[in-house]
């Protein structure tokens, strides 16, 4: 399964997909640093590894 994310640049308001599994991804248009929303997935992790 490819997950993918849909991030919208705040920079240039240019929309795109990424698979990384990075904080920050780079937009494509104007070559900014972006950073992703955390998923409920990682939440998920962060739980799991309480204690
Ligand atoms: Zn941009």
């Amino acid at each position: 399964m490819k997950k993918e994310r849909k991030v919208e640049c705040p920079h240039c308001g240019h929309e795109f997909h990424t698979r990384s599994k990075l904080v920050k991804v780079t937009c494509p248009s104007c070559g900014r640093k972006i950073p992703v929303k955390m998923k409920k997935e990682m939440q998920k992790l962060m739980k799991k590894k309480g204690k």
